[in-house]
């Protein structure tokens, strides 16, 4: 929907929504509306602006949090009988296949319901959307797994179409968790996965959510290692064999050393890409040396280090690379690290005034930059375009 309509109220947002697609099917005669008659559909498609990576329709993300403020009065009745006709399953492979959102499919369902109505009014219920899912209670908190072959399915199945009997893919993941509410220890630590080169929004995996973060980091990954292990020798979607393969876990330094079971960052013998153990410096660990001897996947296996591992983690068991498949957290460590401390220390307070900067100087820079900024935005557009 339209960033404007963030701020209105829930009714506006439903009767704004109701009016889109009213405008959308003005110039259709209610009775062309039909299985049979695609214009319909061709015109709508236009309308639609695709997602950068389809989900499943009972993926229960992002679709869901629309619906939330759409209408609290819309709520699922799984019971409710949805005859087997053709315009309710053609509704929803359509509006599965274009991503379109659960406010819009909602006010479709309203506006088509005067005209047939056998169709359900809620969005949801047309999507048999998945309301009950058994969540299971982890040492410290509640955990559930959405599982990568589910919520990739639908992907896998457009694919089926295109690609050879075999096809392989990598995948990224991300774990780390985040706080909930500034008021109170609940966090969430979600597992998301992202097709490297296929998909742009990362897809959710599993979610815990305790007022810690996981007690039993085996219990945590439990399940995902499971489905690695058992897609280690590929899995077959309609008659088509995919292999997937995960080709890094992208964390920041806390939670690499929490899911990678080893010292963290601060702590000697820390460096998770190196082997020195790290010297004490004015309050905090330094690794001040540069040709110290490199960690290996197999050194890390091996455990050949002690004094850096402290558990055993679940990634091993997988065909992860332990060392080079944990890359450095880019925006920690240098947009929000060392370039945040070189700022501080050239234009901030903090920095000492031999290696402060003038303010005449820090416009010059921040002038280029602004320019950077543009000449960059107008090659992306431009390689867009192309
Ligand atoms: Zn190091």
């Amino acid at each position: 929907m339209e960033r404007e309509n963030w701020n209105i109220t829930r009714s506006n947002l439903r009767k704004k929504a109701v009016k889109r697609v009213n405008q959308l099917f003005q110039s259709l005669n209610d009775e062309d509306i039909s299985v049979e008659d695609n214009t319909a559909e061709n015109n709508v498609e236009h309308e639609v602006v695709a997602s950068g990576f389809d989900l499943p329709s009972n993926s229960g993300s992002e679709s869901n949090e629309e619906s939330e403020s759409f209408d609290e009065d819309n709520h699922v009745d799984q019971e409710e009988d949805i005859p087997n006709n053709d315009l309710a399953g053609c509704l929803r492979d359509w509006a599965t296949h274009f991503g379109v959102s659960l406010i819009a499919l909602s006010a479709l369902l309203t506006i088509l319901k005067f005209h047939h109505p056998f169709l359900p009014k809620d969005a949801r219920t047309l999507l048999k959307t998945q309301t009950c899912h058994s969540v299971a209670s982890l040492a410290s908190g509640s955990f559930y797994y959405f599982g990568i072959q589910k919520m990739f399915s639908h992907f896998f199945e457009k694919l089926t179409s295109v690609v050879q009997n075999q096809h392989s893919f990598k995948l990224q993941l991300n774990i780390d968790g985040l706080p909930v509410f500034k008021s109170s220890g609940i966090q969430f630590w979600p597992i998301l996965g992202m097709l490297q080169g296929y998909s742009r929004k990362p897809v959710l995996i599993a979610l815990f959510c305790g007022n810690s973060k996981p007690q039993s980091l085996s219990e945590y990954l439990n399940n995902l290692i499971c489905e690695l292990k058992s897609m280690s020798t590929g899995f077959v979607v309609n008659g088509k064999t995919f292999f997937l393969t995960v080709s890094s876990v992208i964390c920041d330094a806390p939670a690499r050393a929490f899911v990678k079971g080893i010292k963290s960052h601060n702590g000697y013998s820390g460096c998770d890409k190196c082997v020195q153990p790290g010297i004490y410096i004015n309050n905090r660990m330094t690794f001040p040396e540069l040709d110290a001897n490199v960690r290996t996947d197999i050194s890390f296996l091996n455990a050949e280090d002690e004094d850096h591992h402290l558990k055993h983690s679940p990634f091993c068991e997988t065909s992860v690379p332990m060392v080079s498949g944990f890359p450095h957290d880019y925006m920690h460590l240098v947009c929000l690290g060392v370039m945040r401390r070189l700022l501080d220390l050239w234009v901030g307070a903090c920095g000492k005034l031999r290696s402060r900067i003038s303010s005449t100087q820090v416009k010059l820079i921040s002038d280029k930059l602004v320019a950077l900024r543009s000449l960059y935005l107008q090659n992306l557009l431009e390689g867009q375009g192309a």
